[in-house]
């Protein structure tokens, strides 16, 4: 008999744009960055590949760069909660909350749900939308 997910009847989520995950908390405060994204958001900022790791970005070998979230946020997060680069953000900003590893029932009804007031409120997603954006990050970060 197929295992069906906790999820099963889907998950609600929306966005309140509170801002609270672009801000340095924890265990969630990594953003990673692929090379698509290495190329696309410089060329949205106007200013080098090198330039933009120096001043926004934490190296460390054998990882993806991640963003500078010390400032104590990301250094694109706003004054009004909004991203200055919005139309480039990184995959792992446009896949939240649905990562495989926020996917167990405790860290959904924990952590992830302690960082957003989105969760639980909303719009209603499928299993399959979820299970869809969740493995649309894992690939875009393995490529
Ligand atoms: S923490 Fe949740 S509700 Fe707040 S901006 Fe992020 S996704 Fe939206
Ligand atoms: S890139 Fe934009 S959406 Fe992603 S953490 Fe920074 S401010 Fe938030």
């Amino acid at each position: 008999m197929e295992h069906k997910p906790w999820y099963a009847n889907g998950l609600r989520f929306e966005c309140t744009r509170c801002g609270n995950c672009c801000r340095n908390h924890g265990e969630y405060t990594f953003v990673s960055l692929s090379e698509v994204e290495l190329r696309q958001i410089p060329a949205f900022l106007g200013v080098s590949r090198d330039e933009f790791l120096a001043r926004y970005c934490e190296l460390e070998a054998g990882f993806h760069p991640t963003l500078k979230m010390d400032a104590p946020a990301c250094p694109f997060l706003g004054a009004d909660q909004s991203c200055a680069i919005y139309p480039v953000r990184p995959k792992q900003c446009r896949t939240w909350p649905f990562w495989t590893e926020n996917l167990r029932e405790a860290t959904w009804r924990g952590p992830v749900k302690e960082c957003c007031p989105g969760i639980d409120q909303g719009k209603l997603h499928s299993a399959e939308e979820i299970e869809r954006t969740a493995r649309e990050n894992d690939a875009w970060y393995s490529a």
